[in-house]
């Protein structure tokens, strides 16, 4: 049996690059940007102006002229105006280019207009005011988004910006979840006294789905040789193949031999650590990465955010982030030799520290209480008991 870090070390020699593709902005949300953006223009690219209102020469008003004729209206959209007349004003909108021979723009606020003469209301103004200046923001060919930038909101408003309809983004691989054992129905049906709905699948799906992975879904009966068949199809199809179940010692749990007698080869099984330990690694002869699971929803959840999704987003090329520590805010005892992923519930406290109070469960079958939980704190190997106060990594997962 292996330590966490010694299995993350395996996983993590399996990091993988699944290219890149280029897609339309329009379903970028949330995928990895594998190139740098770059302004294609100044920003803002024109003298702009901020406010509705008149815009005036200023060394008139600092003159004394408080009336200026009207001599023309800029709406945003129009090309460049010019004032014409000496001591004149003309109407500008938010978003239009600042026409030439003017250079301070006053609200409408402060001005009355009559009979086409806007005279201004208030004493004082300064010069320039109201125009966000061309080039302000930034320079053409200036790095807007860098490479590696996971694409929010704010970076398609960027990207629309500067031209851009597509955007090269990492290609994320072909992925199967798998459910095994012959208690599992479907959501949709009602279950007998002895079978339980499946949830793992689903719960796996939307992880899978929160990094823009559409995954399929296939479920095997605990049958050796339809595993075999089943699995050898879908090994050659499919670059990440994740399994729930039949990884522990149970008389059914037949996944190690099915998948060693298809030539996969196992990098490990089984991991110093609770809840988790039965958790199953391979590569398929093809490239194909076996994640295979435990069963039990805890286990299945735990080893899902600290492998699997650790493997998947180094492989995409997100910068790797650095795991935060959570204070126990309860002592703890937990006597096994193995590492500890204790169920915490996350608050924080008037220095901006992370609490991490546990949530007591009952074990890695307890589905229910992941949902009162925000976290795993991992507690380390090699001692029996946690004090209150002690810092220990945790593992956020909401
Ligand atoms: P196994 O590892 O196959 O022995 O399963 C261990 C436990 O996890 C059993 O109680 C199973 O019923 C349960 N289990 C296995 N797969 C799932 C799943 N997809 N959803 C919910 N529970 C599961
Ligand atoms: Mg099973």
């Amino acid at each position: 049996m292996i330590t966490v870090k010694e299995a993350l070390d395996i996983i993590n020699k399996q990091q993988k690059d699944f290219g890149t593709e280029l897609i339309p902005i329009a379903e970028s949300i949330g995928r990895i940007l594998k190139e740098d953006l770059s302004t294609d223009r100044q920003l803002p690219p024109y003298d702009r102006v901020t406010m509705d209102g008149i815009a005036i020469q200023y060394a008139h008003f600092a003159n004394g002229q408080r009336a200026f004729p009207v001599a023309g209206v800029a709406p945003a959209g129009a090309a460049q105006l010019t004032l014409e007349k000496d001591g004149h004003c003309l109407e500008v909108m938010t978003g239009s280019i600042m026409p030439n021979k003017v250079d301070t723009v006053i609200r409408y606020e402060d001005v009355v207009i009559e009979n086409d003469v806007a005279t201004i209301q208030v004493a004082t103004l300064k010069e320039g005011q109201n125009i966000h200046w061309k080039g302000s923001d930034r320079q053409k060919d200036t790095l807007v988004v860098p490479y590696g930038t996971v694409i929010s909101p704010a970076e398609v408003g960027v990207a629309a910006t500067v031209g851009k309809t597509h955007l090269k983004v990492a290609r994320l691989p072909t992925a199967i979840i798998i459910s095994t054992g012959d208690e599992l129905v479907e959501i949709e049906e009602t279950p007998l006294p002895h079978q339980i709905r499946k949830s793992n699948v689903h719960r796996l799906r939307a992880t899978l789905a929160k990094y823009k992975i559409i995954a399929d879904r296939h479920h095997l009966d605990d049958d050796m040789e339809l595993i075999k068949k089943d699995l050898a199809e879908i090994i050659n199809k499919y670059e990440v193949v994740i399994l729930s179940g039949g990884v522990s010692k149970g008389k059914f749990d037949f996944l190690p031999e099915a998948l060693a007698a298809l030539g996969v080869e196992k990098l490990f099984h089984k991991i110093k650590q609770r809840p988790g330990k039965p958790f199953w690694f391979g590569k398929a002869p093809n490239g194909t990465l076996v994640f295979a699971l435990p069963g039990n929803p805890v286990s299945s959840f735990l080893c899902t955010q600290r492998y699997f999704v650790t493997w998947l987003t180094t492989s995409l090329g997100l910068s790797k982030e650095t795991i935060p520590h959570g204070i126990l805010t309860r002592a703890t005892t937990f006597k096994p030799d193995l590492t500890y992923f204790l169920q915490v519930k996350v608050s924080y406290n008037k220095k901006g520290q992370i609490l991490a109070t546990p949530v007591d469960g009952n074990g890695s079958g307890d589905l229910a209480n992941l949902v009162d939980a925000d976290a795993f704190l991992q507690l380390p190997r090699g001692k029996d008991l946690f004090e209150k106060g002690e810092v220990f990594p945790l593992l956020f997962y909401r």
